[in-house]
């Protein structure tokens, strides 16, 4: 091919690859077993496709770009005042407006790695500069974390439970990371999988941020509410700091079939979350049936389990995808296995019992 002329782009793009979802598998016989983006494995309820085929009639308008009604339902759900809540196209447009609002060149966000994806991704498009904290024993190491904040620290992610290890970090140790944080520095608790966790004293962040003006709770309606297709989520903040946020939305992201659904999910939400419970029922049966094989497994909260591989990852996953099986590998790190229907984790489990290999 002649070389063409072409745009020029940001240095920073050099720097990292465009996201790449989990993708689905395919086995010779036809069966497929997504377990590679931690999706709720339940199709969309009754109630909650009528509220959507109901928005579909009005979609020459825009929507509502103050997302009134969702606010007001997320609002009395959860007992926070509206003015504390921003919403966004999914809690990863969420985190964009988050960086949005603090993040520029010359300040440092700092995370624990490996985690959510997202982050380095979004950091980097910032301008601001990554600094990345070890994870120890596959947990954040909130002490190591501690230390590594400067002056130029402007924003901390903290991923509770975190993705993809499905670790949580426990009240005591989180409350004290918190006050060594300066005043001036922003926290993201990302509770993406906030509804999965059964260790009561990890806590829930709505019970943390009113006390503490420099943190902002982030979740979403993609995984335990079963709408990653639909594309929202929220943060949680002083008003002070929501505000902000709203400020960096992109107008209209939170689409009008988004935020239809979102209000019914929350009305439909006790049955929701009786499935999250039969989630949480096969994350106990597949951890121990893989611990039962001889697999080292790290405690999870969250619906998908961690298996360090190290060098064999990729192989493993090869043979999880040759049965159709779709797990989300990280090359030279383990893998990521989401927790779906009982016939999906069978599935997964042969695998991984046939497997000659153990992590021990
Ligand atoms: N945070 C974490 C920790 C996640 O794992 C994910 C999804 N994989 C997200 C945020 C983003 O979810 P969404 O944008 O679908 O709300």
């Amino acid at each position: 091919m002649p070389e063409v002329a072409t745009p020029r782009f940001r240095s920073v793009l050099d720097r990292f690859a465009a996201y790449k979802p989990g993708k689905t598998a395919v086995s010779p016989d036809g069966r497929s077993y997504k377990l590679s983006s931690n999706e709720s494995p339940f199709g969309p309820l009754p109630s909650v496709l009528e509220a959507i085929g109901e928005a579909a009639r009005r979609v020459n308008r825009y929507p509502d770009n103050n997302a009134t009604a969702l606010i007001e339902a997320i609002s009395e759900r959860f007992a926070v005042p509206a003015d504390h809540i921003a919403v966004g196209c999914g809690s990863v447009g969420v985190t964009q407006m988050l960086l949005e609002a603090v993040a520029e060149p010359g300040a440092e966000v700092l995370y624990a790695w490996r985690s959510f994806e997202a982050y380095p991704v979004l950091v980097a498009l910032s301008g601001a500069q990554a600094v990345q904290v070890p994870l120890r024993e596959e947990t954040h190491d909130l002490a190591a974390m501690a230390e590594a904040i400067t002056e130029r620290t402007r924003l901390i992610f903290v991923c509770n439970p975190n993705n993809p290890t499905g670790t949580a970090v426990r009240r005591a140790e989180l409350e004290s990371f918190l006050d060594r944080v300066p005043a001036d520095c922003l926290v993201v608790l990302d509770e993406a999988y906030r509804e999965y966790i059964r260790d009561e004293q990890v806590p829930d962040g709505l019970t943390l941020y009113g006390d503490r003006p420099n943190l902002a709770v982030l979740r979403t309606f993609s995984k335990a509410y079963g709408l990653a297709g639909l594309r929202v989520g929220f943060l949680v903040a002083h008003p002070v700091v929501a505000g902000a946020v709203r400020k960096t939305m992109l107008p209209f992201s939170v689409n009008s079939l988004a935020q239809a659904a979102a209000i019914a999910s929350l009305a439909a939400e006790d049955e929701l979350l009786e499935r999250v419970e039969g989630t949480v029922k096969e994350r106990h049966r597949v951890v121990s049936a893989l611990r039962d094989q001889g697999w080292s497994v790290p405690p999870t909260e969250a619906n998908f389990v961690w298996l360090r591989l190290g060098e064999r990852t990729l192989d493993f996953a090869a043979a999880c995808e040759a049965q159709g099986v779709s797990v989300r590998p990280f090359a030279g790190e383990g893998a990521r296995v989401s927790i779906g229907l009982p016939e999906e984790n069978d599935a997964f489990l042969a695998v991984a019992a046939a497997y000659p290999h153990r992590n021990r």
